[in-house]
C-alpha cells in the first residue's frame, strides 16, 4: 500500500545502538501514539551489513523511513560512501517505507525507493534557505526535508515560509530550542511530519521535543490547519508553566488553539524582530503572546503605548500582547489585575473599596512596581518597604505612595501586606520577610507561590489573618490572558491543577 503523504506525521526517531536496542525502540514506538518511525541506521555500532537491515527495520505496524547519516551531514557513519549508499539500498529493498537520502549525493549514485531529499545545517539558518528549498523541491524525490539551526523563532517562522512554498510534501524543521515552535506547529501547516524523541536523551538533533510531550502538552492530535497560535515569550522560558497552563485550557474548553514556548534573546531588536515575523505572516493566525522576564518593557514599546491599557503603560509592562487577524496589536498587563483581584475576591470587596485602605508592600522590583501602581491607582494608601531605601523611595514618588527600609516594615501601622520579594520562595523556605505579624495587620497575601504555604503565610495563619497564596495571583494571570484572547470564560479549576500539578511534581 502507498504510505500516506497528506496527513502530518508524528515520527518517532530510533537512535538504538544495537539490532537488539533498536527492536526494543521500535517496540516502545508502537504504543506512544506515533505514526511512522526513523531507524537511525548510523547510530547503529558497528554498521549495519546490508544483508542484516531487513530484520532491523522489522516495524511493529509502523511505517519506516530508513536513514544512515554521514557525519559531514551530521550523521554517526564515517565508513566509505559506498557502504552507506548499500545499506540505504537494503532497506529499501527491505520495504523501507521512505529512505532519506543527502541532497548532495549525485543523481546516478542515488538508492532507488521513495526518496526524502534532505538538507541539513547544524550550524546556522542558511542565508540562502529560499533557494535550497526551491532546489529540493525541483528533484523527482517524493518528499523535501530541510533541518536548520535556528538562533531565534524569528528563524524558526522560516521553516513554515519553506513548508508553505514547497509544491511536494516536507519537512522543515529549525533546530535548538528556539526552532520548538517549528516540531510543534508543522501539522498547522501541513509538513509531512515532525520528529521526535522516544524519550529524553534519545533525540537525534538539538531541541527535538518527546513524543509524549508533543501529544500531552503541546496538543499534536488536535492542531490542524485552523488551529490558532498563542505563546509565551522569554528568556529563559523552558522552565514556564504557560504552556501546560494554557494548552490544558484549550483542551477543556474545546478551544482550537495551540501554546508554545519562545525563547527570545535579551534585546529589543530581537523582540522587535520575531513580533514583525508574525505580523508579517497573517496566515500563521498568531493571537496571543504571554511575555515575561525580561520582555516586558519591549513589548510595551512595540505595541506602543496608545495601543495598550493606560495602566500597563504607567508600570511600563506589558505581559500580554492579542494579535487580531488584520495584523493590529494590543497590550495589557494582567499582572497587576491578577494581584488586586487576587485580593480584592479573598476580601470580598470590590476595587474601589481599596480606597483609603492601608497596604504594606514589601519589595520595589517588577512584581512590586505593577503591584503599587494598581493599589495607588484605586486610592489605597500604600507605603513600600525595601531592602535598597532609595529604590523603594523612587517607586514610590512616581506612583504617590511612601516609602523606608524593609528593616522598619515590623512596626508599619498596615491592614494589608503584600510580599514582593522573594524571600521565603524555594529553596529557602525557612526565611520570612517579617519577623512577627504586626498588630495590625489583618491580610496577607505572598505573591511567592513555590512553595504555595510560605512561612509568612503560615505565621499569617497563626496570627489569624486572611491569607492569599501566590498562586491565586498566578491563575489569575493566566485566566486573565486566556479571557483576553478568547472572550471566553476561563476553566480556572484546570489552570489551578496544572499548576498544583507542576509544584507537586
Ligand atoms: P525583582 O524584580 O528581582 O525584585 C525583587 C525585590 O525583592 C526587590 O525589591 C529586592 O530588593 C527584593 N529582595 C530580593 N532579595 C531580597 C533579600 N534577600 N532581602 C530583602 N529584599 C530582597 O523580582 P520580582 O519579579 O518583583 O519578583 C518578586 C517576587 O514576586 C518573587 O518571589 C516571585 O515569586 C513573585 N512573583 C509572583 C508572581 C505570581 O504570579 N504569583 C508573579 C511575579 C512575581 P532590592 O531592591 O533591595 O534589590
Amino acid at each position: 500500500m502507498e504510505p500516506q503523504l497528506s496527513s502530518t506525521r508524528l515520527i518517532c526517531t530510533l537512535t538504538g545502538t544495537t539490532a537488539q536496542a533498536m527492536a526494543e525502540q521500535m517496540r516502545q514506538a508502537s504504543v506512544t501514539g506515533c505514526d511512522t518511525v526513523e531507524c537511525r541506521l548510523d547510530y547503529l555500532s558497528p554498521a549495519p551489513e546490508p544483508g542484516d537491515v531487513a530484520g532491523i527495520l522489522d516495524a511493529a505496524g509502523l511505517d519506516v523511513i530508513a536513514t544512515c547519516r554521514p557525519v559531514r551531514e551530521g550523521g554517526k557513519f564515517d565508513g566509505p560512501e559506498a557502504d552507506r549508499l548499500a545499506i540505504l539500498q537494503a532497506a529499501s529493498d527491505a520495504g523501507a517505507d521512505f529512505i532519506d537520502v543527502e541532497v548532495d549525493v549525485p543523481a546516478d549514485e542515488r538508492p532507488s525507493g521513495r526518496i526524502i531529499s534532505s538538507r541539513h545545517d547544524f550550524e546556522t539558518c542558511p542565508h540562502d534557505l529560499t533557494e535550497l528549498a526551491a532546489g529540493l523541491d525541483a528533484s523527482d524525490a517524493a518528499v523535501n526535508k530541510i533541518a536548520f539551526a535556528a538562533t531565534n523563532p524569528a528563524e524558526a517562522l522560516r521553516a513554515f515560509d519553506v513548508i508553505r512554498d514547497s509544491s511536494k510534501p516536507t519537512l522543515a524543521l529549525a533546530m535548538g530550542d528556539a526552532g520548538l515552535p517549528s516540531r510543534i506547529l508543522a501539522g498547522k501547516f501541513g509538513a509531512f511530519g515532525t520528529f521526535a524523541a522516544l524519550a529524553d536523551g534519545l533525540g537525534s538533533a538539538p531541541g527535538q521535543p518527546t513524543v509524549a510531550r508533543l501529544r500531552d502538552l503541546y496538543r499534536w492530535d488536535a492542531v490542524n490547519r485552523e488551529t490558532e497560535i498563542y505563546g509565551v515569550i522569554g528568556c529563559p522560558v523552558g522552565h514556564s508553566m504557560s504552556p501546560a497552563i494554557h494548552n490544558a485550557a484549550f483542551d477543556a474548553t474545546g478551544i482550537n488553539g495551540v501554546y508554545v514556548p519562545l525563547l527570545i534573546e535579551p534585546g529589543g531588536e530581537n523582540f522587535n524582530e520575531f513580533l514583525d515575523g508574525v505580523i508579517r505572516r497573517p496566515w500563521l493566525d498568531w493571537r496571543g503572546l504571554s511575555v515575561t522576564i525580561p520582555h516586558k518593557h519591549n513589548a510595551l514599546d512595540f505595541v506602543g503605548a496608545a495601543n495598550c491599557d493606560p495602566l500597563a503603560v504607567r508600570i511600563g509592562a506589558v505581559n500580554t500582547i492579542t494579535i487580531s487577524p488584520d495584523g493590529q496589536v494590543r497590550g495589557d498587563n494582567t499582572d497587576y489585575a491578577a494581584a488586586i483581584d487576587a485580593l480584592c475576591d479573598a476580601m470580598g470587596i470590590s476595587r474601589d473599596d481599596l480606597a483609603g485602605r492601608r497596604v504594606a508592600v514589601l519589595g520595589a522590583g517588577g512584581a512590586g512596581r505593577a503591584i503599587v501602581a494598581a493599589l495607588t491607582h484605586y486610592k489605597a494608601r500604600t507605603t513600600i518597604y525595601n531592602r535598597t531605601v532609595s529604590r523603594g523611595e523612587a517607586l514610590a514618588d512616581e506612583f504617590g505612595a511612601t516609602a523606608c527600609g524593609l528593616d522598619a516594615a515590623e512596626s508599619m501601622q498596615a491592614e494589608i501586606v503584600i510580599n514582593c520579594t522573594p524571600i521565603g520562595m524555594h529553596p529557602h523556605v525557612d526565611a520570612c520577610p517579617l519577623e512577627r505579624i504586626p498588630e495590625s495587620v489583618k491580610v496577607v497575601f505572598d505573591t511567592i507561590y513555590n512553595p504555595i504555604a510560605t512561612k509568612l503565610l503560615t505565621a499569617a495563619e497563626q496570627a489569624d489573618c486572611l491569607t492569599i497564596t501566590g498562586i491565586d495571583m498566578f491563575v489569575n494571570q493566566a485566566a486573565a490572558q486566556f479571557e483576553t484572547w478568547t472572550g471566553q470564560d476561563a476553566p480556572r479549576e484546570v489552570m489551578r491543577k496544572v499548576v498544583m500539578q507542576h509544584l507537586e511534581g
